[in-house]
């Protein structure tokens, strides 16, 4: 190789800011310490029009880049539902960058191939669903949910009479998508990307905690004629609620609709016995879609598209060109479940935290996570002002600050302690609007994250929301 010695001071400079920033989470503030603006003016310089030495480039990167990192792998960090990129997932994912599989093809790529069709058959053991189903290795949640959507929608019309995949949408049989009202925002996206409308969709009513009704979905599937998509989800993305599959799946079935499920983190709640019974009935329906980067803990992108009849998988979404061999009967090629052709070789770190963590491990951090969610909320509850507004079944905890009143005011007052939250930086959390109103959200789902960083934090929140209820501006609004 040109450069050996220099390929290892370039390495070893990566290794020793990556450790240095990984052995900070827990002591340092849990948001960055500098905007995006102020970023911006650390990272914008005129283009080198000269060669940087590759030692010197990393080191300054992992300096600049310091003050402005997100807290993710933190240990108080509870915004957005993500993981915490696993320090085993990361080496792994390291020695993918390393290897530089492009991961079309098995035999091209034999070991990248190999440990995706490895991870694919542990992710449906893992989550118990069905074997024979195919696994695209994609970049998140919203590809996965695009690709099963992509299935969907090619096998219903084709179902019909009609192939989507020539022919187009021009002029098929319309398909009517039935989806709860609280879906999590990218499954819209997919549908607008798939040229089924974010708005032509028959919206079912949900109940207080975002799950939805089955009388009127049931109402909603019997008025269904022809082909037709059901959309249903395991976490709702605030509350954390589960769709009832026991009851969605017979009927989804009788009116032969394909049943989606958006599963991004709650269908990690089948890898563990105490959780298992929130997804029962969900191995009844035709693609899932969940992510490795949020609770597997993988790096980020990891996502997972599942699909129950591999070859609507495989036409919804195959490449195929004169110079790339076909797998023959019973061979998997990475590139047929998913949209991109050249791709990173995903499947490596999905393995690897599979394989650190076992089954017991995952089914022990999920187990964990929800503990921590539930001391957290007792916590919180038995603060006065402070109000729990859902059922603490997995992860998540919709807070609101303020005696309860829905108003502005308590908007207000919530958007306030926030604010006040994220300047103290021992804890970190966002807001969200849910039911109309403002709300601080909690998602115990990062892997430093133990009971006693928990209960540190829900001191952190009821200190700041004792301050935010003293201050005068807070009184008289
Ligand atoms: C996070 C999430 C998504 C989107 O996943 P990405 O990994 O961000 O692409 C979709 N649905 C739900 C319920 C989610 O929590």
């Amino acid at each position: 190789m040109k450069g050996d010695k220099a390929a290892g001071r370039i390495l070893d400079a990566a290794a020793v800011a990556a450790l240095k920033f990984r052995k900070s989470i827990g002591t340092r503030p849990q948001r960055p310490a500098k905007s995006y603006a102020e970023m911006k003016s650390i990272f914008e310089s005129p283009l080198p029009e000269v060669p940087g030495d590759g030692e010197a480039v990393i080191k300054e990167l992992a300096e600049k880049a310091d003050e402005g990192l997100q807290m993710a792998t933190g240990p108080r960090f509870f915004s957005w539902v993500v993981g915490g990129s696993h320090i085993v997932g990361m080496a792994a994912d390291w020695l993918t960058s390393a290897w530089g599989q492009n991961t079309a093809n098995h035999h091209a790529a034999p070991s990248a191939a190999a440990a995706e069709t490895a991870a694919a058959g542990w992710l449906l053991e893992l989550l118990d669903l069905p074997r024979e189903s195919s696994v695209g290795f994609v970049t998140g949640a919203t590809v996965a949910n695009f690709v099963c959507l992509a299935a969907a929608r090619d096998e219903v019309l084709r179902n019909a009479g009609w192939n989507a995949d020539a022919d187009g949408l021009f002029g098929a049989p319309p398909i009517t998508v039935l989806i709860g009202d609280d879906a999590h925002t990218t499954v819209f996206s997919a549908l607008q990307f798939l040229g089924l409308g974010h708005d032509r969709v028959v919206r079912i009513a949900t109940d207080t905690q975002g799950a939805m009704q089955i009388p009127a979905f049931a109402e909603a599937i019997a008025k269904v004629n022809g082909p037709a998509i059901v959309i249903a989800q395991t976490g709702q993305i605030n509350t954390g609620a589960f769709d009832n599959f026991v009851d969605i799946v017979p009927l989804a079935k009788n009116a032969g609709a394909w049943l989606h499920v958006d599963g991004a983190f709650g269908l990690w709640a089948r890898a563990s016995s105490t959780t298992r019974h929130l997804a029962a009935g969900i191995e009844g329906a035709d693609s899932w879609a969940t992510d490795g980067h949020k609770w597997l803990q993988t790096p980020y992108d990891s996502g997972y598209a599942i699909v129950r009849n591999e070859l609507a998988h495989r036409r919804a979404v195959t490449i195929a060109a004169s110079y790339l061999p076909l797998a023959a009967e019973g061979e998997r090629d990475p590139t047929h479940y998913v949209p991109e052709l050249s791709r990173r070789a995903r499947g490596f770190a999905t393995w690897a935290m599979i394989k650190h963590l076992g089954r017991s491990g995952i089914a022990a951090m999920v187990e964990r996570h929800c503990h921590v969610a539930r001391v957290m909320s007792a916590m919180l509850a038995a603060e006065p002002g402070i109000e729990i507004l859902n059922d603490v079944v997995l992860n998540q905890i919709v807070v609101r600050f303020g005696s309860g009143e829905r108003t502005e005011r308590g908007d207000q007052l919530t958007r306030d302690t926030i604010t006040r939250i994220q300047s103290d930086g021992e804890c970190f959390a966002g807001g969200a609007i849910w039911r109309g109103r403002q709300i601080m959200r909690l998602s115990v789902i990062s892997w430093e994250t133990d009971v006693d960083e928990g209960k540190r934090s829900a001191e952190a929140i009821i200190r700041a929301w004792r301050i935010v209820k003293q201050l005068p501006e807070a009184r008289t609004q």
